[in-house]
């Protein structure tokens, strides 16, 4: 099964749409449990994944490195992460990752507004491409925030293909339900879905599939985004603007030392780590760069936004999916108390609490939390799982606000079903293969659902 182990509930950002604190988690801030005590009571799990989560989980890397110390050769390592103290983390555990989750909202000035941090996201892509250099050769998949000021379609499409570190996968969460009443931070959360987010997922859509079938274009992706922007700036005056702040991003002072090595290091590495990134798409081969003179075509490629692959995938293997983070049935969270809980981030709600490391196993954890209410009469609930269950359980936004975010998945799943055809013919021809749809996203903790 998958544990979500807090390893630190203490952030060092504060992003705009986040309640990361030790006070928000109802958390003391580090594990007050031992090492030994969590590696006794994961002995009957034949096959863990241990996340590491937060907060930051690097906050706290003699945790992070003295759990997989002990669990050596017994579980697997995901990470979860803001990546802004990747570089700290030693090379040797670095590798032992079978999956890196780094949170990286989309575009730079969005990226910088949400984390409220001038110049933050070059260092991040520093760090990510240093762990590259270092010899990490598995998959860093884009977790992208999916707040206020978010364009799903420029968002991801930059990610995918203008980022300067290329990114195994995207995937996304829509910052919804958290809070009450809907529009308590969004000015217009029904507006927004409307006319930015469901013109936008239809869009990237669209664009998906023409990509199966060999007829998406080659671009120049940063060119492709600073065309959108300018043609905005043209509609509405201006982007958003980004806040600043003079204060370091990490706190503790030996960070701007370190940063000024970096750079020096990352100059002289950038060629090496292009050579290496990993591929952001599963074609068979590589696309190249169109110059303006000519139109050049990817050739058929599944680009890997994860939740159409992943619904796709439960199509094509013809699943009946539970919720698909796993929070529940078969993913569970630590508290740094010991307190066993399901959703990571419903600390505090008797629903949630499901023991203690110190008193329970891991066999008496599964089968007792579940979405309820509207997703057990849901026609779409096998291929949907229930999206969310801290949404589920809390009915923040009401009947009407749940669905209207419910209309967003329809919309998904709408778009992915009119693809199957076109994807089981281009499967049929061999011009794509099942590996990107059966990538194993669950057992690395995605939430295939925004
Ligand atoms: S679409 Fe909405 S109601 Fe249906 S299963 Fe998903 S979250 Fe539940
Ligand atoms: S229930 Fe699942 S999707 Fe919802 S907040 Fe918790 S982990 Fe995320």
């Amino acid at each position: 099964m998958i544990y979500f182990v807090f390893a630190s509930a203490a952030c060092n950002l504060t992003c705009k749409y986040c309640g990361g604190t030790p006070e928000d988690l109802m958390m003391p801030e580090k594990p007050t449990y031992t090492i030994e005590e969590l590696a006794k009571f994961l002995e009957t799990d034949s096959d863990p994944v241990i996340v590491f989560y937060g907060g930051e989980p690097l906050i706290n890397i003699p945790f992070v490195t003295g759990l997989m110390k002990k669990l050596e050769g017994k579980a697997h390592f995901v990470l979860q992460s803001n990546c802004t103290l990747l570089y700290r983390l030693p090379t040797e555990y670095l590798l032992k990752f079978d999956c890196i989750l780094a949170s990286i909202d989309g575009r730079k000035e969005i990226y910088e507004d949400y984390r409220q941090r001038d110049g933050l996201y070059d260092k991040i892509m520093a760090n990510l491409k240093d762990a590259v250099v270092r010899g990490f050769k598995g998959p860093i998949v884009a977790r992208m925030a999916c707040s206020l000021s978010t364009d799903i379609y420029k968002d991801v499409i930059y990610l995918l293909h203008s980022s300067d570190f290329k990114f195994h996968s995207v995937y996304w969460q829509i910052d919804c339900q958290f809070d009450a009443p809907m529009n308590a931070r969004w000015p217009d959360f029904p507006g927004w879905l409307r006319d930015s987010y469901l013109p936008g997922l239809r869009r990237l859509g669209d664009e998906w599939v023409r990509g199966m079938k060999g007829e998406l274009e080659v671009y120049d992706g940063v060119k492709k985004v600073e065309a959108m922007e300018e043609e905005e700036k043209k509609k509405v005056g201006s982007i958003s603007t980004v806040e600043t702040k003079e204060e370091d991003v990490v706190k503790e002072g030996e960070h701007e030392e370190k940063e000024k090595e970096e750079e020096t290091r990352e100059e002289g590495e950038k060629k090496e780590c292009d050579e290496k990134a990993p591929i952001t798409s599963s074609s068979s081969s590589s696309s190249s760069s169109s110059s303006s003179s000519e139109t050049t075509f990817h050739p058929p490629t599944v680009f890997n936004i994860i939740p159409f692959v992943s619904v796709a995938r439960s199509i094509l293997t013809d699943t009946k999916e539970k919720l698909r983070c796993g929070v529940g049935h078969n993913a569970f969270s630590i508290a740094t108390n010991g307190d066993i809980i399901g959703c990571p981030c419903s600390n505090g709600y008797d629903w949630n609490h499901l023991g203690h490391i110190l008193k329970n196993k891991p066999e008496d954890l599964p089968g007792r939390l579940a979405p309820q209410k509207q997703c057990k009469t849901c026609p779409i609930k096998d291929l949907c799982g229930g999206r969310c269950l801290y949404a589920n359980m809390t009915q923040y936004w009401g009947d009407e606000g749940f669905d209207i975010v419910c209309s967003s998945v329809r919309e998904l799943i709408k778009i992915v079903q009119d693809a199957m055809p076109t994807i089981k013919e281009e499967l049929k021809k061999e011009t794509i293969d099942m590996e990107p749809f059966l990538f194993p996203y669950a057992r690395y903790s995605l939430e295939e659902i925004p």
